[in-house]
Protein backbone atom coordinates (compact mmCIF):
# COMPACT_ATOMS: atom_id res chain seq x y z
CA UNK A 1 0.00 0.00 0.00
CA UNK A 2 1.55 3.45 -0.70
CA UNK A 3 0.72 7.20 0.20
CA UNK A 4 0.87 8.45 -3.07
CA UNK A 5 1.08 6.70 -6.61
CA UNK A 6 2.76 9.60 -9.21
CA UNK A 7 1.87 8.87 -13.09
CA UNK A 8 3.96 10.37 -15.05
CA UNK A 9 7.86 11.22 -15.19
CA UNK A 10 8.19 14.51 -16.82
CA UNK A 11 8.92 17.78 -14.79
CA UNK A 12 5.85 17.95 -13.05
CA UNK A 13 5.63 13.86 -11.87
CA UNK A 14 9.81 14.42 -10.89
CA UNK A 15 8.96 17.79 -9.36
CA UNK A 16 6.04 16.03 -6.91
CA UNK A 17 8.14 13.26 -6.42
CA UNK A 18 10.95 15.43 -4.87
CA UNK A 19 8.22 17.02 -2.40
CA UNK A 20 6.55 14.09 -1.98
CA UNK A 21 9.81 12.33 -0.91
CA UNK A 22 10.96 15.36 1.09
CA UNK A 23 7.19 14.86 3.44
CA UNK A 24 8.50 11.52 4.00
CA UNK A 25 5.52 10.07 1.47
CA UNK A 26 7.44 7.42 -0.10
CA UNK A 27 6.16 8.31 -3.38
CA UNK A 28 6.17 5.45 -6.00
CA UNK A 29 6.63 7.03 -9.81
CA UNK A 30 5.17 5.11 -12.40
CA UNK A 31 7.47 6.56 -15.56
CA UNK A 32 5.17 5.63 -18.08
CA UNK A 33 5.93 5.08 -22.34
CA UNK A 34 7.42 8.24 -22.54
CA UNK A 35 9.60 8.50 -19.77
CA UNK A 36 11.04 12.13 -19.18
CA UNK A 37 8.11 13.73 -20.97
CA UNK A 38 8.43 15.75 -23.29
CA UNK A 39 12.04 17.41 -22.15
CA UNK A 40 13.96 14.60 -22.93
CA UNK A 41 12.91 14.82 -26.94
CA UNK A 42 14.12 18.22 -26.80
CA UNK A 43 17.80 20.11 -26.97
CA UNK A 44 18.74 22.70 -24.82
CA UNK A 45 16.20 24.67 -22.63
CA UNK A 46 16.88 28.29 -22.12
CA UNK A 47 14.24 29.45 -19.86
CA UNK A 48 14.38 26.53 -16.90
CA UNK A 49 15.37 29.35 -14.24
CA UNK A 50 19.05 28.73 -12.35
CA UNK A 51 20.78 27.53 -16.01
CA UNK A 52 22.23 30.83 -16.99
CA UNK A 53 23.57 29.04 -20.14
CA UNK A 54 20.83 26.41 -20.70
CA UNK A 55 20.48 23.27 -19.87
CA UNK A 56 19.79 20.46 -21.92
CA UNK A 57 16.47 18.59 -21.71
CA UNK A 58 17.52 15.34 -20.90
CA UNK A 59 19.84 16.07 -18.53
CA UNK A 60 17.47 18.62 -16.90
CA UNK A 61 14.67 15.80 -16.23
CA UNK A 62 17.60 13.40 -15.23
CA UNK A 63 19.15 15.34 -12.51
CA UNK A 64 15.21 16.03 -10.99
CA UNK A 65 14.97 12.27 -10.95
CA UNK A 66 18.00 11.68 -9.25
CA UNK A 67 17.29 14.17 -6.45
CA UNK A 68 13.43 12.89 -6.02
CA UNK A 69 15.65 9.09 -5.64
CA UNK A 70 17.72 11.04 -3.27
CA UNK A 71 14.96 11.52 -1.08
CA UNK A 72 13.67 8.31 -1.42
CA UNK A 73 11.26 8.41 -4.35
CA UNK A 74 11.02 4.69 -6.15
CA UNK A 75 10.49 4.47 -9.94
CA UNK A 76 8.93 1.66 -12.13
CA UNK A 77 9.26 1.63 -15.47
CA UNK A 78 6.08 0.97 -17.73
CA UNK A 79 3.10 1.88 -18.22
CA UNK A 80 -0.76 2.44 -16.17
CA UNK A 81 -2.94 0.26 -18.32
CA UNK A 82 -6.15 0.48 -16.02
CA UNK A 83 -6.91 2.55 -13.12
CA UNK A 84 -10.21 1.91 -10.21
CA UNK A 85 -10.70 5.25 -8.83
CA UNK A 86 -14.49 4.07 -7.71
CA UNK A 87 -13.07 3.72 -4.18
CA UNK A 88 -9.88 3.76 -1.37
CA UNK A 89 -7.41 2.73 -2.01
CA UNK A 90 -7.23 3.16 -5.39
CA UNK A 91 -5.80 0.10 -7.35
CA UNK A 92 -3.73 0.69 -10.75
CA UNK A 93 -2.72 -1.83 -12.96
CA UNK A 94 0.78 -1.42 -13.94
CA UNK A 95 1.78 -3.74 -16.70
CA UNK A 96 -0.05 -6.49 -15.08
CA UNK A 97 1.05 -5.83 -11.62
CA UNK A 98 -1.66 -4.33 -9.03
CA UNK A 99 -0.41 -1.80 -6.72
CA UNK A 100 -2.87 0.67 -4.26
CA UNK A 101 -2.50 3.78 -3.12
CA UNK A 102 -3.71 6.46 -0.67
CA UNK A 103 -3.88 9.04 -2.83
CA UNK A 104 -2.71 9.28 -6.82
CA UNK A 105 -0.45 12.23 -8.74
CA UNK A 106 -1.86 12.13 -12.20
CA UNK A 107 1.44 13.80 -13.96
CA UNK A 108 0.74 11.45 -17.49
CA UNK A 109 1.33 14.80 -19.47
CA UNK A 110 0.48 14.78 -23.57
CA UNK A 111 1.34 12.89 -26.37
CA UNK A 112 1.92 14.14 -29.83
CA UNK A 113 -0.74 14.55 -32.41
CA UNK A 114 -0.88 13.26 -35.55
CA UNK A 115 -2.40 14.88 -39.00
CA UNK A 116 -4.24 11.20 -39.15
CA UNK A 117 -3.91 10.17 -42.46
CA UNK A 118 -3.51 6.39 -43.43
CA UNK A 119 -0.17 6.76 -45.12
CA UNK A 120 1.14 8.94 -42.48
CA UNK A 121 0.90 6.15 -39.30
CA UNK A 122 1.99 3.42 -41.94
CA UNK A 123 5.16 5.56 -42.48
CA UNK A 124 5.65 6.38 -38.51
CA UNK A 125 9.35 5.12 -38.25
CA UNK A 126 9.78 5.08 -41.93
CA UNK A 127 10.53 8.87 -42.79
CA UNK A 128 6.93 10.20 -40.45
CA UNK A 129 8.55 11.68 -37.44
CA UNK A 130 6.96 13.88 -34.60
CA UNK A 131 10.24 14.28 -32.94
CA UNK A 132 12.92 16.54 -34.92
CA UNK A 133 15.48 15.86 -31.74
CA UNK A 134 15.05 12.12 -32.13
CA UNK A 135 15.49 11.57 -36.04
CA UNK A 136 16.52 15.33 -37.25
CA UNK A 137 19.90 13.17 -37.56
CA UNK A 138 18.73 10.86 -40.37
CA UNK A 139 18.10 13.76 -43.08
CA UNK A 140 21.47 15.34 -43.50
CA UNK A 141 21.55 16.96 -46.45
CA UNK A 142 18.06 15.75 -47.71
CA UNK A 143 14.35 17.30 -47.85
CA UNK A 144 12.66 18.00 -44.81
CA UNK A 145 9.03 19.12 -44.26
CA UNK A 146 7.34 20.12 -40.98
CA UNK A 147 3.64 20.69 -40.78
CA UNK A 148 2.59 22.60 -37.97
CA UNK A 149 2.22 26.84 -37.34
CA UNK A 150 2.81 26.85 -33.55
CA UNK A 151 6.08 27.38 -31.51
CA UNK A 152 6.95 23.36 -31.63
CA UNK A 153 6.78 23.87 -35.61
CA UNK A 154 8.98 26.66 -35.76
CA UNK A 155 11.65 24.81 -32.97
CA UNK A 156 11.74 22.17 -35.51
CA UNK A 157 11.97 24.18 -38.17
CA UNK A 158 15.08 26.06 -37.05
CA UNK A 159 16.47 22.89 -35.49
CA UNK A 160 16.03 20.45 -38.91
CA UNK A 161 17.28 23.17 -40.96
CA UNK A 162 21.04 21.96 -39.42
CA UNK A 163 20.44 18.93 -41.26
CA UNK A 164 18.13 19.08 -44.23
CA UNK A 165 19.32 20.54 -47.21
CA UNK A 166 16.01 22.75 -47.06
CA UNK A 167 12.72 22.71 -44.73
CA UNK A 168 9.46 23.38 -45.94
CA UNK A 169 7.18 24.38 -43.29
CA UNK A 170 3.74 23.74 -44.17
CA UNK A 171 0.78 25.67 -42.07
CA UNK A 172 -2.72 25.12 -42.68
CA UNK A 173 -3.73 28.58 -42.07
CA UNK A 174 -2.09 32.34 -42.81
CA UNK A 175 -1.70 33.42 -39.66
CA UNK A 176 0.57 31.66 -37.62
CA UNK A 177 -0.10 30.04 -33.43
CA UNK A 178 3.66 30.53 -32.96
CA UNK A 179 4.93 33.55 -30.75
CA UNK A 180 6.46 36.30 -32.43
CA UNK A 181 10.24 35.75 -31.65
CA UNK A 182 9.87 32.28 -32.63
CA UNK A 183 8.24 32.81 -35.87
CA UNK A 184 10.79 36.14 -36.69
CA UNK A 185 13.68 33.20 -36.04
CA UNK A 186 12.19 30.91 -38.65
CA UNK A 187 11.53 33.52 -40.98
CA UNK A 188 15.31 34.86 -40.57
CA UNK A 189 16.21 30.78 -41.69
CA UNK A 190 17.41 30.56 -45.38
CA UNK A 191 16.96 27.23 -45.23
CA UNK A 192 13.56 27.57 -44.13
CA UNK A 193 10.31 27.94 -46.95
CA UNK A 194 6.63 28.51 -46.08
CA UNK A 195 4.24 27.40 -47.60
CA UNK A 196 0.71 29.06 -45.67
CA UNK A 197 -3.01 27.85 -46.61
CA UNK A 198 -1.43 23.99 -47.35
CA UNK A 199 -2.81 20.75 -45.95
CA UNK A 200 -1.31 17.59 -46.83
CA UNK A 201 -3.79 15.35 -48.48
CA UNK A 202 -1.28 12.38 -48.60
CA UNK A 203 1.85 10.94 -48.13
CA UNK A 204 4.01 8.99 -50.33
CA UNK A 205 5.25 6.03 -50.66
CA UNK A 206 3.55 3.50 -48.31
CA UNK A 207 4.55 0.83 -51.02
CA UNK A 208 7.84 1.53 -50.86
CA UNK A 209 7.92 1.97 -46.99
CA UNK A 210 9.45 5.25 -47.04
CA UNK A 211 8.77 8.88 -47.52
CA UNK A 212 9.47 10.06 -51.12
CA UNK A 213 6.62 13.11 -50.94
CA UNK A 214 3.72 14.40 -50.30
CA UNK A 215 0.34 15.25 -52.14
CA UNK A 216 -0.52 19.43 -50.99
CA UNK A 217 -3.31 21.70 -51.33
CA UNK A 218 -3.38 24.93 -51.48
CA UNK A 219 -7.22 25.19 -49.50
CA UNK A 220 -7.43 29.01 -50.75
CA UNK A 221 -6.95 28.39 -54.43
CA UNK A 222 -7.55 24.52 -54.41
CA UNK A 223 -4.28 23.87 -56.60
CA UNK A 224 -3.31 20.57 -55.56
CA UNK A 225 0.06 19.39 -55.88
CA UNK A 226 3.19 16.73 -55.63
CA UNK A 227 6.27 17.75 -53.63
CA UNK A 228 9.49 15.77 -53.05
CA UNK A 229 10.48 15.13 -49.68
CA UNK A 230 12.60 12.76 -47.73
CA UNK A 231 11.54 13.40 -43.94
CA UNK A 232 8.40 14.55 -43.04
CA UNK A 233 7.56 15.86 -39.62
CA UNK A 234 4.36 16.76 -37.57
CA UNK A 235 4.52 19.25 -35.00
CA UNK A 236 0.65 19.55 -34.35
CA UNK A 237 0.77 20.01 -30.59
CA UNK A 238 -0.48 17.18 -28.30
CA UNK A 239 -3.14 14.88 -26.78
CA UNK A 240 -3.62 15.00 -23.25
CA UNK A 241 -2.87 11.14 -21.67
CA UNK A 242 -5.91 10.31 -19.71
CA UNK A 243 -7.43 7.82 -22.02
CA UNK A 244 -6.75 5.73 -18.46
CA UNK A 245 -8.97 7.58 -16.53
CA UNK A 246 -11.73 7.81 -19.50
CA UNK A 247 -15.07 8.45 -17.57
CA UNK A 248 -13.48 8.62 -14.03
CA UNK A 249 -11.55 12.45 -13.47
CA UNK A 250 -13.78 14.41 -15.16
CA UNK A 251 -11.89 16.09 -18.40
CA UNK A 252 -12.70 18.84 -20.69
CA UNK A 253 -14.10 17.24 -23.78
CA UNK A 254 -10.24 17.48 -25.69
CA UNK A 255 -9.51 15.42 -22.81
CA UNK A 256 -7.20 17.40 -20.52
CA UNK A 257 -8.15 17.08 -16.93
CA UNK A 258 -10.17 19.84 -15.39
CA UNK A 259 -9.42 21.58 -12.28
CA UNK A 260 -11.12 21.77 -9.33
CA UNK A 261 -9.56 24.41 -7.71
CA UNK A 262 -5.37 24.13 -6.96
CA UNK A 263 -4.54 20.88 -8.24
CA UNK A 264 -7.47 18.90 -7.01
CA UNK A 265 -9.53 17.15 -9.50
CA UNK A 266 -13.02 15.80 -9.32
CA UNK A 267 -11.95 12.71 -7.78
CA UNK A 268 -11.12 13.40 -3.98
CA UNK A 269 -7.36 12.01 -3.42
CA UNK A 270 -6.68 12.08 -7.34
CA UNK A 271 -4.29 15.48 -8.05
CA UNK A 272 -2.89 16.44 -11.15
CA UNK A 273 0.05 18.25 -12.35
CA UNK A 274 1.45 19.33 -15.61
CA UNK A 275 0.74 19.32 -19.18
CA UNK A 276 -2.28 16.79 -18.39
CA UNK A 277 -4.29 19.72 -17.23
CA UNK A 278 -2.40 22.58 -18.85
CA UNK A 279 -3.61 23.44 -22.32
CA UNK A 280 -2.12 26.89 -22.10
CA UNK A 281 1.33 27.48 -20.61
CA UNK A 282 3.01 23.95 -20.92
CA UNK A 283 6.59 25.23 -20.10
CA UNK A 284 8.86 22.97 -17.59
CA UNK A 285 8.88 25.69 -14.97
CA UNK A 286 5.27 25.51 -14.84
CA UNK A 287 4.75 21.79 -14.69
CA UNK A 288 7.43 21.67 -12.49
CA UNK A 289 5.51 24.41 -10.15
CA UNK A 290 2.13 22.56 -10.77
CA UNK A 291 4.40 19.61 -9.13
CA UNK A 292 5.02 20.88 -6.43
CA UNK A 293 1.41 22.24 -5.51
CA UNK A 294 -0.04 18.54 -6.28
CA UNK A 295 2.71 16.65 -4.01
CA UNK A 296 2.05 19.83 -1.24
CA UNK A 297 -1.91 19.26 -1.75
CA UNK A 298 -1.51 15.17 -1.43
CA UNK A 299 0.25 15.63 1.32
CA UNK A 300 -2.41 17.77 3.34
CA UNK A 301 -5.34 15.42 2.25
CA UNK A 302 -3.37 12.15 3.43
CA UNK A 303 -2.46 13.99 6.85
CA UNK A 304 -6.66 14.95 6.92
CA UNK A 305 -7.06 11.37 6.52
CA UNK A 306 -4.84 10.16 9.11
CA UNK A 307 -2.89 8.72 6.98
P1 LIG B 1 0.02 24.63 -30.72
O1 LIG B 1 0.46 25.96 -30.23
O2 LIG B 1 -1.29 24.09 -30.29
O3 LIG B 1 0.07 24.70 -32.32
C1 LIG B 1 -0.34 23.62 -33.10
C2 LIG B 1 -0.29 24.02 -34.56
O4 LIG B 1 -0.60 22.89 -35.36
C3 LIG B 1 -1.31 25.11 -34.89
O5 LIG B 1 -0.73 26.06 -35.73
C4 LIG B 1 -2.42 24.34 -35.58
O6 LIG B 1 -3.04 25.05 -36.59
C5 LIG B 1 -1.68 23.19 -36.21
N1 LIG B 1 -2.54 22.00 -36.31
C6 LIG B 1 -3.28 21.40 -35.35
N2 LIG B 1 -3.90 20.31 -35.83
C7 LIG B 1 -3.58 20.24 -37.14
C8 LIG B 1 -3.92 19.33 -38.17
N3 LIG B 1 -4.72 18.27 -37.94
N4 LIG B 1 -3.40 19.54 -39.38
C9 LIG B 1 -2.58 20.60 -39.62
N5 LIG B 1 -2.21 21.48 -38.69
C10 LIG B 1 -2.72 21.30 -37.45
O7 LIG B 1 1.07 23.49 -30.38
P2 LIG B 1 2.66 23.58 -30.22
O8 LIG B 1 3.28 24.32 -31.31
O9 LIG B 1 3.06 22.17 -29.98
O10 LIG B 1 2.87 24.42 -28.88
C11 LIG B 1 2.27 23.99 -27.66
C12 LIG B 1 2.69 24.91 -26.51
O11 LIG B 1 4.08 24.76 -26.20
C13 LIG B 1 2.50 26.39 -26.81
O12 LIG B 1 2.08 27.05 -25.65
C14 LIG B 1 3.88 26.83 -27.20
O13 LIG B 1 4.11 28.22 -26.96
C15 LIG B 1 4.77 25.98 -26.32
N6 LIG B 1 6.09 25.77 -26.93
C16 LIG B 1 7.09 26.64 -26.62
C17 LIG B 1 8.35 26.48 -27.17
C18 LIG B 1 9.44 27.42 -26.81
O14 LIG B 1 9.16 28.50 -26.31
N7 LIG B 1 10.69 27.06 -27.00
C19 LIG B 1 8.59 25.44 -28.07
C20 LIG B 1 7.55 24.57 -28.40
C21 LIG B 1 6.30 24.75 -27.81
P3 LIG B 1 -4.04 26.26 -36.27
O15 LIG B 1 -3.16 27.40 -35.87
O16 LIG B 1 -4.75 26.46 -37.54
O17 LIG B 1 -4.93 25.78 -35.16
Amino acid sequence: MHNVVIVGSGCAGNTAAIYAARANLKPLVIAGKEAGGQLSLTTLVENFPGFPEGIQGPELVENMKKQAQGFGAEYVSGDLLDADLSTRPFKLNIEGETVETQSLIVASGASARWIGLESEQKLIGHGVSSCATCDGFFYRGRKIMVIGGGDSAMEEGNFLSRFGSEVVLVHRREQFRASKIMLDRAHANPKIKFLTNTVVEEIFDVSKNTVTGARLKNVVTGEVWNQEVDGFFVAIGHIPNTAVFKGQIETDPDGYILSKGGARTSVKGVFHAGDVQDRTYRQAITASGAGCMAAMEAEKFLEAEGH
